[in-house]
């Protein structure tokens, strides 16, 4: 079973995740608004991913015996001023997920709860890829600007899956 104080912390991440859900919708509201529709949909699937994070530990917590509280959502931006900025904001904001995600593996392993451990290392792995992501997309925008390379690069971004 978990202990209470890891229940804790999971329940926070959970929301974490689902923070990160409704800040990619945000900003795909925003790309949606600036007919901007292939960043828009990468934006959603990437919020979808969240959801799915979300819901891998909420399982998790479900699995070991816990509880899942819900916790509240704060509001996201509204708006960037620049794409350059909503990647920018993109890339800090998966840094300051690692960051949770690593302090989350810390308390599991000073409590030797090595199920928590193996179910996180996923996500730190998950992290890479996701800092990865968003400094690709944040140098192709750089390179890109404002111009007609944007309109390439919006077609390239509406072609991803999952
Ligand atoms: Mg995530």
């Amino acid at each position: 079973m978990l202990s209470k104080r890891l229940e804790e912390a999971v329940n926070e991440q959970i929301k974490n995740e689902f923070y990160s859900a409704y800040l990619y919708l945000a900003m795909a509201a925003q790309c949606e608004a600036m007919n901007l529709k292939g960043f828009a949909h990468w934006l959603k699937v990437q919020a979808k991913e969240e959801v799915a994070h979300g819901m891998r530990l909420f399982d998790f917590v479900n699995d070991r015996g816990g509880r899942v509280v819900l916790r509240a959502i704060e509001q996201p931006p509204v708006e960037y001023p620049s794409l350059k900025a909503m990647f920018e904001a993109v890339l800090e904001h998966e840094k300051k997920v690692t960051g949770m995600i690593h302090k989350l593996y810390e308390m599991a392993r000073e409590e030797k709860d090595y199920p928590l451990m193996t179910h996180l290392q996923w996500f730190v792995d998950e992290q890479v890829e996701e800092e990865k992501n968003a400094s690709e997309i944040l140098g192709y925008l750089k390179m890109a600007g404002e111009g007609p390379g944007l309109l390439v690069l919006d077609a390239r971004m509406g072609e991803r899956k999952d």
